[in-house]
């Protein structure tokens, strides 16, 4: 069998490394083609050491002249170096590459990803702020191009697990778990005086800090319903979100009939990493299996939608529609910038995406790159502008 090549947007973060790890994991059945990394060239350079890429792209030309520095000092064959989105759509799109898995946080992962769905080539999607800006143009694309898109996000490379076999009239609802973040159990009061280092510790995943923030406000299961409609055509009534502290149902479907199906297996990326790069088929994993008699006890609650309000905005994104979810999406990737760096706290950010939100003048020309990245612009304008007002404890505009 002849080994496929792949691709990875973002190598050096959390789903890039557990990639790498998955392919040397399979042997000799793939072969990394092409990197796309932001700054760490460190890491970069070590990749390129173990896995030869042909191409790799770095955010800018200042880390290019350091990889390349880093390459020639440890004697290492440098593959060609390119920059910014431009170097990330040809490492996503380059000769050899049959997969790409598409793992770069927030909205910068777009462009590379629809390159790559252009080509018709599989998309592994760990980017889910993807789908959330532009999912109707995303699927189309995928769609037009016999493209196929398989997701890496735990809960909807579960959903599409439970999925297999079943008819989409016979399935009722989807059930998204949520681990209920660091604060399920904490007081309003203590989530309001809540530090960086609190939200940091997300009780079941290590992932990356973006997403650990999204994981302590439920944004990130927010975001993940929006995704979810995407990928399987639910609406927004027909997908709950449903708190399991242990992680281990990794998320579920109701049929019509009133039986479940749920996924379970232990909290480890490179299980739904591997699902996406060798379905349909399955192998063998060297990831341990999960012990349920250890476990014993699994705990189900509703999420509590006061005290988590970024869920109840992305429902409202994905009823509105438009441009209204590319919105969301900025503002709160500029609220939890924010947050990481001390400037507001943490439950400003479902108070700054609820202002921006309101401000924002939602286009339905939804199929349209140009104006979902407009809309982005502008929320994230918004967004910066709310937060500063915060800063200097001016009053909200809204
Ligand atoms: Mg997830």
């Amino acid at each position: 069998m002849a080994s496929k090549g792949i691709a990875i947007l973002g190598s050096t973060g959390s789903i890039g490394c557990n990639t790498l790890r998955v392919v040397e994991s399979l042997g000799e059945q793939f072969r990394v083609v092409a990197l796309g990394a932001g700054c760490n060239v460190e890491k970069l350079a070590e990749q390129i050491r173990r896995h030869e890429p042909h191409v790799v792209s770095v955010e800018t030309e200042h880390y290019a002249r350091e990889l390349a520095e880093l390459l020639r000092a440890q004697e290492t064959k440098a593959p060609a170096i390119r920059v910014g989105e431009a170097g990330l759509i040809e490492v996503a799109t380059s000769a050899g590459v049959e997969i790409v898995v598409s793992a770069i946080v927030g909205a910068i992962g777009l462009v590379p990803t629809l390159a790559a769905l252009k080509k018709g080539k599989r998309v592994a999607l760990a980017n889910k702020e993807t789908l959330v800006m532009a999912g109707e143009l995303v699927t189309r694309v995928a769609r037009e191009n016999g493209a196929e898109l398989l997701p890496v996000d735990s809960e909807h490379n579960a959903i599409h697990q439970c999925l297999r076999g079943e008819k989409r009239e016979e399935v009722r609802r989807l059930v998204l778990t949520a681990s209920g973040g660091p604060f399920r159990s904490k007081t309003p009061r203590e989530m309001e005086e809540a530090t960086v280092e609190d939200a940091m510790r997300h009780p079941t995943w290590t992932m990356g800090a973006k997403i650990t923030i999204d994981s302590a406000t439920l944004m990130n299961k927010g975001l993940e319903v929006i995704e979810a409609h995407w990928l399987f055509g639910f609406e927004g009534e027909e997908i709950d979100v449903l708190v399991h502290p242990e992680s281990v149902v990794h998320s579920m479907i109701e049929l019509v009939d009133g039986s479940i199906i749920a996924q379970m297996g232990v909290t480890d990326m490179r299980h739904a990493i591997q699902y996406a790069l060798t379905y349909p088929e399955r192998q063998p994993s060297t990831i341990p299996p999960l012990d349920l008699a250890r476990l014993s006890v699994l705990n189900f609650e509703a999420p509590d939608r006061k005290r988590f309000p970024c869920l109840d905005l992305a429902y409202r994104a994905l009823r509105a529609g438009g441009t209204l979810p590319a919105c969301l999406n900025a503002a709160n990737e500029v609220a939890v910038e924010a947050f990481l760096e001390n400037r507001i706290c943490l439950t400003d950010i479902p108070r700054i995406v609820d202002r921006v939100m309101r401000t924002h003048e939602t286009r339905s020309a939804i199929c349209d790159l140009g104006v979902i990245l407009e809309a982005d612009r502008e929320a994230r304008a918004t967004a910066r502008s709310e937060i500063e007002r915060l800063e200097v404890g001016e009053p909200a505009r809204v």
